[in-house]
């Protein structure tokens, strides 16, 4: 297994036209990045700015950020991440969020696949760690987070106690960071969402985007839906996740953003069962992938694996794009509840990825996983490219794509919604991508 991590560096890319804050800004896609560049931008006084998505209604239901919950973490190997996480820490306690984030604290761990340097980062950064260098004091760690057992403490008894509900990590280290947690993901995208219309962004729903339109010197000038409708721009900026490679293959860019689809599932405790775990920290287990949320208010504990993923592959001339698809290429294609919405088909994750997920469970919380699932999701998003900010190199001055963060086999995949939120140094400037082979930085948050 890989263990060095290398930053991207910028490339060289050629110059756009320069902006004034009068120009026309098309966004495509209103999901978690889209909503964020929108915010920004018109936050740095930009006022025509229009954002387009295919969802009938936002925030899409099948877009990666639309969902319960996800992991707010700094444990990266990427110092630049790391800083970029605790930043977004600090702003996710904005008012702004209307407290949309559960600072419950992340324990991570591993087995030789735990890396020193996420400790180390957390520590040069200030975060006031607690170190947990044996199974020993996971464990203990663990069961201090549940409430105590009543039932054991009046009979005494060893079968009642939460001892047995707390798997023995063998071989395990890791550390304990009580600053990060979750956000209620969903939620924040819609506060998101009403900000950028209230600071005066166009949001239009139903809007495929399938094409570029170009002019005469091939330059982007503009977007075509599928409804055949065309909006003009200064400037274009792609933000749509999962779909890039295969809403526009003459981009080229399935090397890079390759579509993989996670399982995720869901566990609804009893109200005696969300009380004894509601104390719960986030639980990243970075040797199997698994990771972990406490309860949410409705007792719903979700659980998610990072591991490879799943591809859905289809020939471009199926994906569409705005290209003569010859030679035939086949590019990933995200599978989700509004492409299969039959049965809730593009929710189902294979069953293979439920028996490791509950095996893995097992190990953490063996109580849980008794349980039946309430829900399973594949979540869709890219691997590979650590970032891809900047401008697109082939022929696209005006273009600009965006998605920040990445996985790679068992990689990271960030919602810095509010870092972009609140920052101004992110580098949109360039075009950059990551070595393929470098390693993993965490089960997927
Ligand atoms: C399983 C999983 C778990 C994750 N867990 C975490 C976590 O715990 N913590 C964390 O920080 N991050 C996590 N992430 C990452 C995070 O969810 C993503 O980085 C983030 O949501 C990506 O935002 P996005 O805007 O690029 O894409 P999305 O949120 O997917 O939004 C894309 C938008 O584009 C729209 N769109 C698509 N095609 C078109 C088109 N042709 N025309 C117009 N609109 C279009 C969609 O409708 C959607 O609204 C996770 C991701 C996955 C997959």
């Amino acid at each position: 297994m890989p263990t060095s991590i290398t930053h991207s560096h910028p490339q060289p890319s050629p110059s756009p036209t320069l902006l004034t804050t009068a120009s026309r800004i098309i966004v495509v896609g209103a999901g978690t990045f889209g909503l964020s560049t929108a915010f920004h931008l018109l936050g740095r006084g930009y006022t025509d700015v229009t954002v387009l998505d295919r969802a009938r209604e936002l925030p899409a239901v099948d877009a990666a950020g639309t969902d319960i919950n996800k992991v707010i973490r700094s444990c990266y190997s990427d110092m630049f991440y790391a800083k970029l996480a605790r930043e977004a820490m600090e702003a996710w306690k904005q008012p702004m969020w209307e407290g949309c984030y559960h600072e419950c604290g992340v324990i991570n761990v591993g087995g030789d696949e735990f890396d020193d340097r996420w400790k180390e980062n957390d520590m040069k950064l200030g975060a006031p760690v607690e170190c947990l260098p044996d199974a020993k004091a996971i464990k203990s760690k663990i069961l201090s987070s549940l409430r105590p057992d009543t039932a054991a403490t009046l009979t005494h008894s060893d079968s009642d106690s939460n001892e047995r509900r707390v798997g023995s990590f063998t071989s395990y280290r890791g550390y304990f960071n009580p600053e990060g947690g979750w956000a209620e993901a969903a939620r924040a995208v819609e506060i998101l969402l009403s900000r950028v219309k209230e600071m005066g962004g166009r949001v239009i729903e139903n809007q495929e985007v399938v094409g570029l339109v170009k002019d005469r010197d091939e330059r982007i000038i503009g977007v075509k839906c599928r409804d055949g409708k065309q909006f003009e721009g200064d400037r274009v900026i792609l933000a749509i996740g999962s779909w890039t490679a295969s809403t526009f293959p003459e981009l080229e860019l399935d090397s890079q953003c390759l579509a993989t689809g996670q399982s995720m599932a869901t566990i609804q405790l009893s109200t005696e069962e969300k009380e004894r775990y509601k104390g719960c920290h986030i639980y990243l287990d970075f040797q199997t992938g698994l990771y972990t949320f406490p309860p949410t208010e409705d007792g719903i504990v979700k659980l998610a694996m990072h591991t490879a993923g799943h591809t859905h592959m289809m020939s471009s001339w199926q994906v569409g794009g705005d290209i003569d698809h010859t030679p035939v290429r086949k590019i990933s294609t995200p599978r989700t509840i509004t492409s299969h919405p039959n049965l809730g088909d593009g929710l189902r994750v294979p069953r293979s990825a439920l028996w490791i997920l509950r095996e893995r469970l097992r190990q953490v919380y063996p109580e849980l996983a008794e349980r039946p699932w309430a829900g399973t999701r594949m979540c869709w998003s890219w691997i590979r490219s650590r970032t891809l900010f900047g401008h697109a190199p082939q022929c696209l001055r005006e273009l600009s794509i965006q998605r920040h963060a990445c996985v790679r086999t068992r990689g990271d995949d960030s919602y810095y919604l509010c870092p972009l939120a609140a920052r101004s140094r992110i580098p949109l400037q360039f075009y950059s991508n990551c070595d393929d082979k470098a390693s993993h930085d965490g089960p997927g948050t």
